[in-house]
């Protein structure tokens, strides 16, 4: 509980109907990897791995081992992979919990392994090829004798295969089709050693809605279960929605007669009588600093009013002199619909040069989440 009005409310019936729309768009046979690493983009894991896993999702992936047992510990019983690099050490954790590794170089192949092996229980991972996203993976010209020298391991089940996409939110998907080539050629080389693979995956947010030939056996979007399109080009071929919004409410107001500045920096000034309502939200709720002075409006009584002075740590100014009669208590929405208006993601991004994703990931841990 919190007497701070400040929140971010999660509607779980739009991750629903985001989920349905996915599944649609891929069909039934396709598996889902429900991405819901850094928390769910701050949004929570817990809950929304619980509507997933309920709406039949197929798989989860996180980021981090720690988020896999977190996820596991919160109930969720389908198998989970971690898509970046894991500490040897964990592979123990990872088998007693059937965590899926994502096997990018031969030590982890080696300690799931070994894992396997003291606790008698099969090790999974998903072998990955770094075909042009630069970051983690075997490379296309070493994968096919590093994957054969790991697949003799005892205990380990090289259960998937999969690959990144650096770029397949963007309206030129050259590279995305070169990487999607090498990923195939690299598969049809272990496939000629004898070594196949269950589960081979290369789809993002981007690829699942601009390139659904290339969902093999299953996708793995994270922004678009939550409603965010990867960027402003991709195409939008399937119809989602944010399924959070930003709100507070007027904690204080006053009128401040012409002449006066206001808050840090002194950066604005009255030019008359306005009347200057307090908001209780500041950078560390995630509400960006860089927003001030840059014509940033919030949503109050259905109309746009704008941010005025420095936004503060813990506060913000309004100028609300367009309201007929606000009030102490009035709702505030800082990202997300109030009346006909909306304030978009895109909208917010773009003041400050960065993406919509981004934004719940900004989101501070006093900012209570509320859960419709
Ligand atoms: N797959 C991998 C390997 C990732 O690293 C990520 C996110 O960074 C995703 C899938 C999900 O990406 P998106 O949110 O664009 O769907």
């Amino acid at each position: 509980m919190s007497w701070r009005p400040t929140r971010l409310e999660v509607d779980l019936e739009k991750v629903r109907n985001n989920y349905r729309a996915i599944r649609k768009h891929v069909g039934e046979s396709v598996r889902i990897f429900g991405v819901v690493k850094g928390d769910a983009y701050n949004l929570g894991a817990d809950k929304i791995g619980r509507v997933l896993a309920d709406m039949g999702v197929d798989f989860f992936a996180v980021a981090t081992g720690d988020e896999a047992i977190s996820l596991r510990e919160s109930g969720i019983e389908s198998p989970i992979l971690v898509l970046g690099p894991s500490p040897y050490g964990i592979a123990e954790e990872y088998v007693r919990l059937g965590i899926r590794a994502a096997i990018n170089d031969k030590g982890i192949a080696k300690a799931l392994s070994d894992a396997s092996v003291r606790l008698q229980k099969p090790a999974y991972g998903h072998v990955k090829i770094d075909s042009g996203m630069g970051r983690i993976g075997f490379f296309p010209h070493e994968a096919a004798d590093a994957v054969e020298e790991i697949s003799h391991l005892p205990g380990l089940n090289l259960e998937g295969i999969f690959t990144h996409f650096a770029i397949s939110d963007a309206r030129d998907l050259t590279y995305t089709y070169e990487q999607h080539s090498t990923f195939v050629k690299v598969i049809g080389e272990l496939e000629k050693r004898g070594i196949t693979f269950s589960i081979k995956h290369c789809c993002n947010s981007g690829a699942t809605l601009a390139l659904p030939q290339f969902v093999m056996d299953g996708v793995r979007p994270g922004q678009l279960v939550v409603g965010m399109y990867p960027s402003k080009e991709v195409v939008r071929s399937i119809a989602i929605e944010p399924v959070f919004e930003f709100k507070t409410a007027i904690s204080a107001i006053r009128t401040v007669p012409a002449g006066k500045k206001l808050s840090y920096g002194l950066t604005y000034e009255t030019t008359a009588d306005e009347r200057i309502a307090v908001i209780p939200v500041g950078y560390h709720d995630g509400y960006s600093r860089e927003l001030s002075g840059k014509g940033t409006e919030v949503l109050i009584h259905g109309k746009r009013c704008p941010i005025v002075g420095r936004i503060c740590m813990d506060q913000a100014l309004v100028d609300v002199s367009v309201l007929q009669n606000p009030q102490i208590g009035d709702e505030v929405v800082l990202l997300g619909k109030q009346g006909e208006e909306t304030i978009t993601g895109d909208e917010i991004a773009d003041k400050i040069g960065t993406i919509f994703t981004t934004l719940p990931n900004m989101i501070g841990k006093r900012v209570p989440r509320v859960y419709l």
